[in-house]
């Protein structure tokens, strides 16, 4: 009898996870406001990359900047890939320095909405970012960065970095369609309401615009197509990069979702080898996940204001 079990139990388990899971950090702890509500997202990024059976998820959680880091230590190499879910002004050196090593070394990150907002003066996390926004960057953090005319253009002309008209769903145009986050998506989609990021400002080295959205003047764009998903390189590290996600009805967005998925495999093991979901949105229709957006007790009641006309 035992030994049926065991084989039961064997066969199970092989079923509901890939032979080796992937180590992923979701690290979080501190926004800027309570706008980014950091506990929530981390409840929504933790479903989604179990749902792959891919991940084995933990999370740690870190104090804000002003915070006691006397006993904060996290342990990047035990990790394929962190995702940070954290926004805050600085990091003691001790643990800046780790996670260099942990991205000089081969590691992966996954960076989403507000956390480029994060350490406008640590100049490698500016790099395995490419672009951020807000905390005062300006002409020194680097260019601003947008497509004009079907090519990426850097600006160097000074001004703040950061902004955002108001949450409307907007269409996303593949820019690199070969590349593996993006492989078998559609050249077009439209994602769920959300701010649209403009004016980001970096480095941009070793950057692969994947995707963007045109950020139309008549709500505080541009009228430039905006980088809005990134795949960087830094030492041996890979990071990926979504500007989009202000909240829970932005993460439910199956746009948001697949390539928050396939972003985060990829960065981790640098292939992808998730399949594109059904239901994945058109060039001309949104779709989200509603018990995922229904995670906020304010679109619980299912009350979607934002849906595309
Ligand atoms: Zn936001």
């Amino acid at each position: 009898m035992r030994w049926i079990l065991v084989a039961l139990l064997a066969l199970w388990s092989s079923a509901a996870m890939a032979a080796t899971p992937i180590k992923v950090m979701i690290l979080d702890g501190a926004s800027a406001a309570a706008y980014h509500d950091w506990k929530l997202g981390t409840q929504i990024f933790k479903r989604q990359l179990e749902e792959t059976g891919l991940f084995e998820v933990a999370v740690v959680t870190v104090p804000p900047s002003d915070g006691d880091f006397s006993n904060v230590h996290p342990d990047f190499t035990k990790y394929q890939v962190v995702v940070l879910n954290y926004d805050s002004q600085y990091w003691p050196a001790q643990i800046k320095t780790e996670f260099e090593n942990y991205m000089k070394n081969g590691g992966g990150l996954v960076v989403v909405h507000g956390a480029d907002n994060a350490f406008p003066d640590w100049p490698a996390f500016n790099e395995m970012i490419g672009v951020g926004g807000w905390r005062k960057r300006d002409a020194p953090a680097g260019p601003k960065w947008y497509y004009q005319n079907g090519k990426l253009t850097s600006d160097t002309a000074p001004g703040p970095a950061g902004m955002h008209g108001k949450r409307r769903p907007f269409r996303l145009t593949a820019r690199a369609p070969q590349h593996p986050i993006l492989r078998g998506l559609p050249a077009e989609w439209t994602h769920a309401a959300d701010e649209l990021y403009t004016r980001l400002r970096g480095p941009g080295k070793n950057m692969t615009v994947l995707a963007t959205a045109y950020a139309d003047p008549a709500n505080r764009g541009t009228g430039f197509d905006e980088p809005m998903l990134m795949a960087l390189t830094w030492g041996k590290g890979r990071i990926f990069h979504s500007t989009m996600g202000h909240d829970a009805l932005a993460l439910s967005c199956v746009g948001f979702m697949t390539t928050f998925q396939r972003g985060t495999e990829w960065a981790a093991t640098g292939r992808v080898t998730q399949k594109i979901p059904r239901n994945f949105p058109t060039a001309d229709s949104v779709s989200y996940r509603a018990d995922l957006a229904a995670m906020d007790p304010a679109q619980a009641d299912g009350v979607l204001t934002t849906l595309p006309k």
